[in-house]
């Protein structure tokens, strides 16, 4: 497996990221990312970039890992494309969604955390009484837009967790005694 890693170093400002396995400082592979985001939909975080600790911050705050790479998917094509760079540089993957899950498996040491929180796309088919979600939806915004076609389902009771993983597992909510 590649190592794209996050080596951290003393310094006299004191704990900085140090860049060596992350893409900068080695031009090769500082290439390779920049070609990377160039196909991309969604910002691509790498450490010391604004935004990178707020994207591998999870619910679970003794979760401190940090990932070498954060893709924030923009839609399904970026995530595909960051499926593809990790399988052409063996890199190891986690998933983060609503980023509520207590093991933190959303973020990965090293590696490439694909973030899928920012994929908030909600179809109701009040005819078919279906509806499509993307994965970075959560309970709340979920059910704030079925409630507006008088549809509801069997999903949590806190708003803030993702649909992602109350759908791979878990569930358990206000309508579950009712409606399994
Ligand atoms: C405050 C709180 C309240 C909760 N309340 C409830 C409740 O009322 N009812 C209930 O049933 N559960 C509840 N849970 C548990 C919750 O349902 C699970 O922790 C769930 O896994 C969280 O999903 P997430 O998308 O927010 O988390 P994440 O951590 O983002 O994801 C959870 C797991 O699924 C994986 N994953 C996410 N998306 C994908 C994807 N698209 N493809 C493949 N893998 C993916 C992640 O890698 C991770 O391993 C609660 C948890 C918390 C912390």
């Amino acid at each position: 497996m590649t190592k794209l890693t996050v080596r951290t170093e003393e310094t006299a400002d004191g704990r900085v990221a140090s860049q060596d396995q992350t893409g900068r400082g080695d031009r090769a592979q500082d290439r390779g990312v920049e070609t990377f985001r160039t196909h991309l939909r969604g910002a691509l975080l790498q450490p010391g970039d604004g935004g990178y600790d707020d994207a591998r911050t999870i619910h679970n705050g003794m979760i401190d890992r940090q990932p070498a790479l954060i893709l924030r998917c923009a839609g399904v094509q970026t995530w595909l494309t960051g499926v593809r760079f990790a399988r052409e540089h063996d890199l190891l993957v986690s998933v983060r969604a609503g980023g509520h899950g207590m093991p933190g498996y959303a973020v990965c040491e090293g590696g490439l955390m694909l973030d899928l929180s920012g994929m908030k796309g909600v179809q109701v088919d009040p005819e078919q009484r279906t509806v499509r979600a993307e994965a970075g939806v959560t309970w709340s915004e979920f059910d704030h837009e079925t409630q507006a076609f008088g549809l509801a389902t069997t999903g949590g009771v806190v708003g803030s967790t993702g649909i992602a993983g109350l759908t791979l597992g878990g569930g358990h909510g206000f309508l579950m005694r009712c409606h399994g």
